[in-house]
């Protein structure tokens, strides 16, 4: 085996979502490990033969044979820029090893799920979502994913198909998905932001459900103001960050 930090993959299939936003499939090495949530630092060689590296959370889910990955189209972005232009066929670089504590390790405990993702933030919850352990834990799943325009709410075949797949079937009817969109009004979607949404009563009369510091369990992944936006909502609600040391209600991922 090479002594290398990173695996060569190959693309198997890339899907272009919106002008800003694509999905892409990948070979997986077999000793690639990961807990559902987790990211992997991808690399792409650059025409000067140097390489950049970017995170990304993974979007398949730990027992799959391929890895799937939902990334944005930065205009002029070092990353993007040359990963937008790979095909099915090309190489990706793929870090040996998976990190992130986005992961339901977080929680000791808690009755309902709540994901609130912007963007392409809900990659890692897709994956968590294709796993069985949250539907295991959880009574409800609460997946509130927001755009600013209903045509980038991207996985929606997948996140409706779940409860039919086998594996999950005895879950059916734990799940909720919310799609929320900021700028327009969508069919099925909440009009807003999530931090209004939760300013306003929305999101829980959507949910049927209130967040509570007893119940509720968070995660929150994406746009760095959102995140902080909705931390500071939650914490007027009496719930913390979780952290090894002290276990709370909420976790998150910061994506720049
Ligand atoms: P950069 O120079 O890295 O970013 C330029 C600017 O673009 C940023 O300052 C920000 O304003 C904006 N930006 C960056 N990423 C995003 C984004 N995802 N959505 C909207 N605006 C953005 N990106 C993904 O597309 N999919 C992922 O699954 C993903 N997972 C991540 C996981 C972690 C833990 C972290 C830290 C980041 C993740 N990112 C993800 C962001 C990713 O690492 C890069 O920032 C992104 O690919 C842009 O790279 P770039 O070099 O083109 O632009």
């Amino acid at each position: 085996m090479s002594d290398e930090k990173f695996t060569r993959q190959r693309l198997l299939d890339v899907q272009t979502l919106t002008p800003s936003l694509f999905t892409l499939r990948t070979t997986r090495d077999q000793g690639f490990r990961f807990r559902a949530g987790q990211f992997a630092r991808l690399g792409v060689a650059k025409a000067d033969g140097s390489v950049v590296w970017r995170a990304y959370s993974m979007v398949s889910s730990p027992h799959d044979e391929f890895l799937d990955f939902f990334s944005i189209v930065v205009p002029g972005g070092e990353f993007t820029s040359e990963l937008a232009r790979l095909k099915a066929g090309d190489e990706l670089l793929i870090d040996r090893q998976a990190f992130g504590y986005l992961t339901l390790d977080r929680f000791a405990d808690g009755r309902d799920l709540w994901m609130l993702a912007t963007g392409t933030g809900v990659a890692p919850f897709v994956s968590i979502l294709q796993d069985f352990e949250a539907w295991e834990r959880f009574e409800r799943i609460f997946l509130v994913y927001s755009a600013r325009h209903g045509q980038e709410l991207a996985y929606r075949e997948l996140i409706a198909g779940l409860e039919q797949r086998e594996y999950l079937a005895e879950f059916a009817g734990k799940l909720r998905f919310i799609p929320c969109v900021s700028r327009e009004d969508y069919p099925n979607a909440l009009r807003g932001r999530i931090t209004s949404l939760i300013e306003n009563g929305a999101l829980e009369a959507a949910a049927g459900t209130p967040l509570t510091p007893e119940h509720s369990r968070v995660m929150i992944c994406g746009n760095p103001e959102m995140i902080d936006d909705t931390r500071k909502l939650l914490k007027g609600r009496d719930m913390q960050l979780s952290l090894s040391r002290r276990p709370g209600q909420v976790a998150v991922e910061t994506y720049w």
